[in-house]
């Protein structure tokens, strides 16, 4: 017996002693002929995905405040990734609100609600306000519009869709859930104005046929949607008619005149005025305007209310000013463009006796926060950096539109 076992053993070990003389040569030709190089190239990116995912777990969020679950709402805001309503997420998210934002990206990008993802508070929705949508909110944010000329003018069916059968959704969905509804109105409802400057009582001037009616007719029929809801179901609305608004965040390829004029005075190239440049707009810094949405959303203004900066220059002033500003650039007139409004400056008496607001940030104060923000982005771009751009600013002319 006793020999029986040691003859186990002594087999055991023999078999043993040839895997591990197998291994060692193993080891000895992967260590003599592989090359540690490779070793090191295929290892450090994974360290690096290690290190940035331990990072992202103890991400830091901008300061939230409490709030009880009493004052805590539920707030929906389309169009949420871009210029505006990104701006108006951070100021709810911090406010201690929970916040969704429905975005189907034309033109805004999740870069600019990035650092909200992963909150407890914070939700990332891509969906089409043309189609339903069934969540549960207390108030809604209708903000879903390209806002640009040339972003509303891309794909003028869509944008007529989205302002109207949009608005409509947005309208059902207020309406099932009992929530409060601002929609997003604009200046552009006054159309190329008669009366100097626009009170809320103004009806405007507008061609429904022309290049701006798809924005102008659409945001006009969306208002008179939110009073056929208001008389007829009883929901709450609040519209706000907003002016020419600029700060971070706005695309640099919108086509706007302020992205326009600081992308160009960076890049030293001429500041493409429209025209002779003598037809005038007003415009206010985003944060000025996200105090007043939040204001009026809060209020028991049902009406109409001009959010903007009464401040009025001539568009060749304001060329002139951004090139003073960025220190480079000169001033190229090109021919004007079609239906142009000539005069725009809000009349906000309005706002200031009913929401006691007003604008606080000086232009060139913003304008140059604005410079700073676009002379990042552009160093982003210099770097290589791969900065998504927004559907409408990947679209060209002659490819198929999907409305
Ligand atoms: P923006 O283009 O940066 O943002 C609009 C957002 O709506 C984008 O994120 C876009 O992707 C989204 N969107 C567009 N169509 C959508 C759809 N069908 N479904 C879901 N999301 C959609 O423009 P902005 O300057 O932030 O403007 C926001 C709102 O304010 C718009 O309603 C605009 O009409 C209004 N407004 C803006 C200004 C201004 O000067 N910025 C002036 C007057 C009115
Ligand atoms: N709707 C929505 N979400 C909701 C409720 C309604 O998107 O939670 C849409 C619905 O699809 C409809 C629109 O809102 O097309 C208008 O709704 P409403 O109830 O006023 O009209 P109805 O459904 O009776 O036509
Ligand atoms: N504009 C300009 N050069 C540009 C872009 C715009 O002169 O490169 C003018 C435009 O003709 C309009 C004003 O600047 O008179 C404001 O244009 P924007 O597209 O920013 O907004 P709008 O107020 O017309 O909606």
């Amino acid at each position: 017996m006793m020999k029986r076992v040691v003859r186990l053993i002594s087999g055991l070990n023999r078999r043993m002693m040839k895997l591990l003389f197998a291994l060692a040569l193993i080891a000895y030709i992967a260590c003599k002929y592989t090359n540690l190089d490779c070793f090191d190239i295929v290892v450090s990116p994974l360290r690096e995905k290690i290190r940035d995912l331990e990072q992202s777990f103890s991400q830091k969020y901008p300061p939230v405040k409490f709030l009880s679950e009493k004052d805590r709402k539920r707030i929906l805001i389309t169009g949420g990734a871009g210029f505006v309503g990104s701006h108006l997420t951070d100021k709810l998210m911090m406010d201690g609100h929970e916040v969704t934002v429905v975005d189907n990206f034309f033109t805004g990008r999740k870069r600019n609600v990035e650092h909200w993802i992963g909150h407890e508070n914070f939700e990332l929705i891509n969906h089409d306000v043309v189609e339903p949508l069934y969540i549960e909110v207390d108030q809604i944010y209708h903000l879903a519009s390209p806002a640009s000329p040339p972003n509303y003018m891309y794909n003028p069916i869509k944008t007529l869709k989205t302002n109207t059968i949009g608005t409509l959704n947005m309208l059902g969905l207020a309406k099932r859930v009992g929530a409060r509804l601002l929609l997003a109105s604009t200046s552009e409802v006054y159309g190329d104005p008669e009366v100097h400057p626009q009170n809320e009582e103004y009806w405007g001037h507008v061609n429904p046929i022309g290049p701006r009616a798809c924005y102008d007719e659409g945001k006009r029929v969306a208002e008179t949607m939110c009073y056929a809801y208001m008389k007829q179901e009883g929901v709450e609305v609040r519209v706000a008619r907003i002016f020419n608004t600029f700060g971070s965040r706005m695309h640099m390829n919108d086509g706007r005149v302020v992205s326009n004029f600081i992308l160009q005075a960076l890049q030293g190239e001429p500041l493409t005025v429209y025209g002779t440049g003598s037809q005038t707009r007003a415009f206010q810094y985003v944060s000025d305007l996200v105090n007043g949405l939040v204001l009026l959303m809060n209020s028991n203004i049902s009406s109409p209310v001009n959010l903007g900066n009464p401040e009025e220059h001539t568009i060749l002033e304001f060329a002139r000013l951004i090139k003073s500003l960025v220190g480079k650039g000169c001033i190229q007139f090109l021919s004007e463009a079609q239906d142009d409004p000539q005069r725009r400056r809000p009349d906000i008496r309005k706002a200031r006796m009913m929401l006691g607001w007003e604008p606080v940030v000086p232009l060139e104060e913003g304008l140059n926060k604005t410079i700073q923000y676009f002379s990042r982005e552009l160093e982003h771009q210099a770097n290589n950096q791969y900065i998504p751009k927004p559907k409408a600013a990947r679209m060209k002319k002659g490819r198929p539109r999907h409305n």
